[in-house]
């Protein structure tokens, strides 16, 4: 039989799917095997589904009597992840740019550069080349090298078209999906989500593990770090919200005191962001690359990159703003801010999308299964 590498990926999703139908052990590690056991056939968008609703957890792969060296060759996880990769790409708005997955740690440290380049340019275009690196301090200290509004159109643009772009994603990857999504579902969706109920392998609430008897080879950290990482990206984005209703509402302009609402919230983001990110990279030197594709490491660590770059470049920003290092730091993060939005419909990232869709749709399934027993 060959590796599972050499095949194709839904074919082998297709074979392992049907292996673990009639097996079943895994049955309480997660939602794939529940959502897998409501189906008898398996079609590409079946297999894509399952696919985005797998954590990569590896659960599966360490209780499983059949992984490697046995000859059904079974890793779930593993497949799971060469699924979404190739799903990622063929979802991809516009489709031309779903290359850019294939090769995203090399096109995303492009944009990163060229972003930064630009902001870099813009700004000793603008107002003189001396004047980047000229310290200022005081509200509208930020807005002598762009003007707010510039910064605003440029901003909302790019995180408009990424946006545009998912949706038209998650749009794809639906299939007709559940029917009517009832909002008792997205509801349940909304907390497997925020809690990362299916990134234990099978924990339960007793802190007992499921199907899977080793403990020696879990905790795995992920979710805690996943946590950090996910949380952190909310307050910072909380923050920028909160410096617009500030800028708008308020008519009061940054860089604000540190004891200030967006101050705060970015703070505490970025330390999120920097420790989570920090904690997954460590995780992923742990993982055995049985249950990894190594095909995805690229855009992975991208991903992890981007957003420790924006945390670290935020938290310099605060730190040196009052100092001659604001204009170029400013260009740096802001550098980095752009390419993370306008690259997140081709990297990691899609993955928070799919995967909310997809516990939406299993959260339906369920529910409608629930009816129909009843
Ligand atoms: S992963 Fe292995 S043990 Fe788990 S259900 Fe599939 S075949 Fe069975
Ligand atoms: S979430 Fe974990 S247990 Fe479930 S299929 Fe994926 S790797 Fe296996």
């Amino acid at each position: 039989m060959s590796a599972p590498e050499t095949r194709d990926a839904l074919a082998e999703a297709r074979r392992l799917m049907t292996i673990c139908n009639a097996c079943r052990y895994c049955e309480g590690l997660c939602a794939v095997f529940p959502a897998m056991e409501m189906r008898r056939v398996f079609t590409d968008g079946d297999l894509t589904y399952l696919a985005d609703l797998c954590h990569g957890c590896g659960a599966c792969h360490d209780d499983c009597q059949f992984a490697p060296p046995h000859e059904f060759a079974v890793s779930v996880p593993l497949t799971m992840a060469r699924v979404r990769r190739d799903a990622y790409q063929a979802r991809a708005w516009p489709r031309a740019l779903g290359g850019l997955f294939a090769h995203n740690g090399l096109a995303i440290s492009a944009i990163v550069t060229l972003s930064i380049a630009a902001f870099l340019l813009g700004f000793a275009l603008a107002n003189g080349r001396a004047s980047l690196l000229a310290a200022r301090t005081g509200p509208g200290a930020f807005y002598a090298l762009m003007p707010h509004a510039v910064l605003a159109l440029l901003f909302s643009a790019a995180l408009f078209y990424a946006i545009v772009a998912l949706a038209l994603g998650v749009r794809a990857s639906w299939h007709g999906g559940a029917g009517n999504i009832a909002p008792a579902a997205l509801w349940q969706a909304l907390k497997d989500a925020a809690t990362l109920r299916y990134l234990d392998g099978g924990r339960h609430d007793d802190g007992g593990w499921g199907c899977a008897e080793d403990e020696a080879v879990r905790p795995d950290r992920r979710r805690l770090w996943h946590h950090a990482t996910a949380y952190g990206f909310l307050l910072c984005f909380a923050a920028t919200s909160a410096g617009t209703l500030y800028h708008y509402v308020l008519g009061r302009e940054a860089p604000y005191p540190w004891y200030d609402l967006p101050v705060l919230l970015g703070t505490l983001g970025g330390i999120g962001l920097v420790a989570g990110p920090l904690g997954l990279l460590a995780e992923r030197r742990r993982r055995s690359p049985a249950r990894r594709d190594a095909a995805s490491q690229g855009m992975d660590l991208a991903f992890i990159a981007m957003l420790l770059a924006s945390a670290v470049t935020g938290l310099a920003l605060l730190v040196l703003r009052a100092t001659p290092a604001m204009g170029p730091l400013l260009a740096l993060h802001l550098g980095v801010i752009f390419a993370l939005f306008v690259t997140m419909p081709y990297g990691k990232f899609v993955h928070a999308a799919y995967r909310f869709a997809a516990l939406t749709r299993y959260a339906a399934e369920r529910r409608a299964a629930v009816t129909r027993n009843e």
